[in-house]
């Protein structure tokens, strides 16, 4: 299992994958973790069901770049004798499978959102036709690759610990032609979106880019997080970092509340995992109201104001 971590914290999305990895009870199961100066996310990854955690820790793997993770990893997967290798996609983890796919001649199944083990195989279950049916997946030859969905499954922390070992790192020439130049990191307050327990989203119907501070103030409130539908970040309202959808972020927090959002299946697919839907749209035939849990009928720039005034009351007394 590919371990990603932004600073000192492993992403929620590999832990995720790590704990349903250790669900299906291979008692091999084991991490990587690469990058400088991560030594201690290894003892984090024990927590998650990993029995052992391979260390590569060393200042070629300072940046977030792809082929200095495949160089890592093939070794590992050749000279331990992997079956399988997991990520949680994410920009580097997708860059990172394809890579080790190529170098190992190895099978992908990737968008996965479970995986499951029958009569010994495992079986990969991934969304096609516009994510209107799940399709069984497989391999048909070792190592296999799979890339999961960001926020398909939940961390789940048993408190074990793990066995960990360091990797010799020995790069190839060309794994180190490419450099980082510079990284910047968008300011934002709260938790991420990937993260975020609520999500408070905005489409279409909050009518301009200026009214997005009522989803920020309800956000604020919850203490969740602002996600956007295409159409808004198509117009530049918001950032693209905000889209929900088959284009942009799955999401699975426990609350979502959409407001002015219609609820087209390419915006479904991203955020109908989430625990609890409610929707604020004026239109009573909005398809968002066909899959949401509460729903209300009504203007949001009347709504939303008075749902985050009820919120900060109820948090004050
Ligand atoms: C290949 C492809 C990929 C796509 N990927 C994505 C994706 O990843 N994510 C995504 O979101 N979309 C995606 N789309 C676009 C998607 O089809 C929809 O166009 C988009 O989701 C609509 O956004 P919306 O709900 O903000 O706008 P609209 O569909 O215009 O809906 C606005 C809603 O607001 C309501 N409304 C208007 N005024 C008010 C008001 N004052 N108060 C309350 N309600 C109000 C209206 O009744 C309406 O239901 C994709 C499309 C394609 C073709």
């Amino acid at each position: 299992m590919f371990l990603e971590h932004h600073g000192d914290e492993l992403l929620k999305s590999s832990l995720g994958v790590l704990s349903k990895a250790a669900s299906l009870g291979d008692a091999d199961l084991a991490g990587v973790v690469t990058g400088s100066n991560v030594r201690m996310l290894a003892d984090e990854a024990g927590k998650f069901g990993a029995a052992k955690v391979y260390v590569a820790d060393d200042e070629q793997l300072a940046a977030p770049l792809p082929q200095p993770r495949v160089d890592v990893l093939a070794r590992l997967v050749r000279e331990q004798e992997i079956d399988t290798v997991l990520f949680a996609n994410s920009v580097l983890a997708a860059d990172v499978a394809a890579g080790l796919s190529a170098r190992l001649d190895a099978g992908l199944n990737w968008d996965l959102v479970d995986v499951v083990r029958e009569n010994g195989k495992l079986v990969g279950k991934r969304p096609a036709l516009q994510d209107s049916v799940y399709v069984d997946v497989g391999w048909t030859s070792e190592p296999r690759i799979a890339l999961f969905r960001s926020g398909s499954f939940d961390p789940n922390a048993t408190g074990g610990s793990a066995e960990i070992e360091d990797v010799e790192i020995s790069l190839e020439d060309f794994s180190s032609s490419a450099r980082m130049v510079d990284q910047a990191h968008e300011e934002s307050e709260g938790p991420s979106i990937e993260d975020a327990e609520v999500i408070v989203a905005g489409g279409r119907g909050l009518g301009g880019p200026e009214n997005f501070t009522l989803v920020e103030e309800l956000a604020k409130a919850l203490g969740g997080a602002v996600g956007a539908t295409r159409a808004v970040v198509d117009a530049g309202w918001y950032p693209y970092s905000t889209q929900v959808g088959q284009t942009g972020k799955t999401v699975s927090p426990k609350l979502y509340i959409a407001c002015g959002i219609s609820g087209a299946i390419q915006h479904k697919v991203g955020m109908q995992s989430s625990g609890v839907i409610v929707a604020i749209n004026k239109d009573p035939n909005a398809p968002i109201f066909e899959f949401s849990d509460l729903g209300v009928v009504g203007d949001v720039h009347q709504i939303v104001p008075r749902l985050t005034e009820l919120v900060r009351e109820r948090k004050s007394s």
